[in-house]
C-alpha cells in the first residue's frame, strides 16, 4: 500500500456492527453498512477499532434485552478510554425507545427497524431516538453491503399483520408494508449480476406479500423470481401456515429452481395452545397443509419453529408436540422456551409453566427431533445432491463446502475447487452430527 493510501485509510472512520436475532436483523445490517460505507466509514472486525459502534438487537425473547445491556455496560468503559459512538438499532431499540438513554444515558442514538433507511438522522444528530414507521421506508438495495458472494437477501415485506398471542414482531416491526412487484424484480436482477444465483425472499409472514399497487400476490412474485435467468435457487422465509394457498404450492411445484425447503413455523401440536396462542390453524390444518404441500411437491422438507411451556401448556398439550414432530418428520427445527414480552396478551391467558417443567420440556423435544434428523439425513446416503459451493470447509481447509437445497451443510472433495458460487452435484457418502459429506460428481 502506498503511504498516501495507508494514511487515507488510517484517517478514515471506522464502524463496527453486531448483530442478533432474525435474517430481517441480518439483511438491516447489510443495508446499514453499505450506507456508512457510502459516507466514507470502513467497516472493522474489532469494537475497540471503531469509531462507531452499532448494536443491531433482538427482542423476540428476554435473554437477548439482558445481553444487550450486559454489552452496553461493557461498552460504557470502551467509550471512556476513547470517544466512540454508540448506537442502539433493532428491535430493542424500538421497544425500549427513550428508556435506553434514560437507563444508558452514554449511548448517542436509538433507531428502530422502521427507520433503517434514514440512517441519516441520528449520525447527523437530527434526532436522538428514531423508533417511527415512516411512510417512506427508503429502500437503497443498490448500496447493500451484502454478507454472501453466492445468496442475496431480499426483502419483499415487511411488518406483520398477526397477533400471535406470544409475539412482540408487530409492534417492533409495526405493520405489513410489501415492496413494489417491480422493485423487487429489479433488486433480483441486480443481486444476479453481482453474481448471486440464490435468491431468498423474506418478510416475518413472507407469504402474505400482496403488492400494493397491482395486487399480485406471493405466488405471482414466487413464478416471476424463479422466471429470471440467473435465479439458480429461490428461498423464501418466513411462511406463516396460515398463508399457504393453493396459488404458491403450485408455483413451488412448476418450479424446479424453488427449494424444496420449507419452514413452516407450526408453534405447538396442540390446537387448544395454538388457539390460545391466536396461530389461526388447528393441529389438524396444520397437517393437512403439509399433507397438501407433500401431494403436490413430494421431495419436499419441512422445518418448524416450536415454543415449549406456553402459558397453560399441559403435559398432555406437549405430547401433542412431540406426536406432531413424529407425524411430519421435520428435518430441523428451531425450539424455544415461551419468554413472555411486553404488551402482549399471553401472558393473562394461562397460568405460567414452571421453569424447571419447561426446561425438561425442551430437553425432551430436543432429544425426539435428533433421532428424527439422524434418521432423515440418512435417507441421504448414497443420493447425489446439488450444493451450491461457498468455500473450502470451515473445520478441514482440504474439503469444499455448500448447502444442499433441503438447506443441509455438504462437505465434499473435489479434484478441482471450482468457482464459488457453482453447483455442484455431490454423491453422499457420510452422515455427520447436523451435516453430510461427499464427493464430487460430473
Ligand atoms: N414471523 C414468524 C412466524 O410467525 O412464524 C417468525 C417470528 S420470530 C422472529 C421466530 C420464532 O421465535 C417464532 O416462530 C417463535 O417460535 C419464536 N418466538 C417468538 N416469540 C417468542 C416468545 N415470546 N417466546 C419464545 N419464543 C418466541
Amino acid at each position: 500500500m502506498s503511504s498516501a493510501i495507508s494514511q487515507s485509510v488510517a484517517a478514515q472512520k471506522t464502524f463496527f456492527i453486531e448483530t442478533w436475532g432474525c435474517q430481517m436483523n441480518d439483511l438491516d445490517t447489510q443495508r446499514m453498512s453499505g450506507h456508512l460505507k457510502l459516507r466514507g466509514y470502513r467497516r472493522v472486525n474489532d469494537e475497540s477499532s471503531a469509531d462507531l459502534i452499532l448494536l443491531n438487537t433482538c427482542s423476540i425473547r428476554e435473554k437477548s434485552e439482558h445481553k444487550m445491556f450486559t454489552r452496553l455496560g461493557y461498552l460504557r468503559e470502551l467509550k471512556q478510554q476513547k470517544g466512540i459512538r454508540i448506537g442502539v438499532c433493532g428491535c430493542v431499540a424500538q421497544q425500549e425507545g427513550e428508556a435506553i438513554l434514560s437507563r444508558a444515558p452514554f449511548v448517542d442514538f436509538v433507531i428502530g427497524p422502521g427507520n433503517v433507511g434514514h440512517l441519516d438522522s441520528v449520525l447527523d444528530g437530527d434526532t436522538r431516538v428514531a423508533v417511527d414507521f415512516p411512510q417512506d421506508r427508503r429502500y437503497d438495495y443498490l448500496s447493500l453491503d451484502r454478507s454472501s458472494a453466492v445468496r442475496a437477501q431480499v426483502t419483499i415485506i415487511e411488518g406483520c399483520n398477526k397477533n400471535c398471542t406470544f409475539c412482540i414482531v408487530p409492534t417492533t416491526r409495526g405493520r405489513e408494508v410489501s415492496r413494489p412487484f417491480d422493485d423487487i424484480l429489479c433488486e433480483v436482477e441486480h443481486a444476479i449480476s453481482t453474481g448471486r444465483g440464490e435468491i431468498e425472499l423474506l418478510g416475518q409472514t413472507v407469504n402474505a406479500y400482496t403488492c400494493p399497487s397491482s395486487g399480485r400476490d406471493f405466488a405471482d412474485l414466487l413464478r416471476n423470481v424463479a422466471g429470471l435467468a440467473g435465479v439458480h435457487r429461490l428461498r423464501f422465509i418466513t411462511s406463516h401456515p396460515a398463508e399457504v394457498t393453493s396459488g404458491m404450492i403450485g408455483a413451488i411445484r412448476d418450479h424446479d429452481n424453488i427449494s424444496r425447503f420449507l419452514h413452516l413455523p407450526v408453534q405447538s401440536g396442540s390446537s387448544s395452545v395454538l388457539r390460545r396462542m391466536k396461530r389461526l390453524y388447528t393441529r389438524e390444518r396444520y397437517l393437512e397443509i403439509v399433507a397438501e404441500i407433500r401431494r403436490e411437491v413430494p421431495d419436499v422438507l419441512f422445518s418448524t419453529d416450536i415454543i415449549v411451556g406456553f402459558p397453560g401448556e399441559t403435559e398432555k398439550d406437549f405430547a401433542e408436540t412431540l406426536s406432531l414432530l413424529e407425524e411430519v418428520r421435520f428435518g430441523s427445527f428451531f425450539a424455544f422456551k415461551y419468554s413472555p414480552r411486553p404488551g402482549t396478551a399471553a401472558p393473562r391467558i394461562g397460568s405460567p409453566v414452571d421453569d424447571a417443567i419447561a426446561s425438561e420440556r425442551l430437553v425432551r423435544l430436543f432429544a425426539l427431533q435428533e433421532s428424527i434428523e439422524q434418521e432423515t439425513l440418512r435417507n441421504y446416503l448414497g443420493t447425489t445432491q446439488e450444493v451450491l459451493y461457498e468455500g473450502p470447509s470451515r473445520h478441514d481447509e482440504a474439503m469444499s463446502s455448500g448447502k444442499s437445497d433441503h438447506n443441509w451443510t455438504v462437505n465434499f472433495s473435489v479434484p478441482a475447487r471450482p468457482e464459488v458460487g457453482t453447483m455442484v452435484q455431490v454423491l453422499i457418502r457420510e452422515v455427520r452430527h447436523h451435516s453430510l459429506r461427499g464427493e464430487a460428481v460430473t
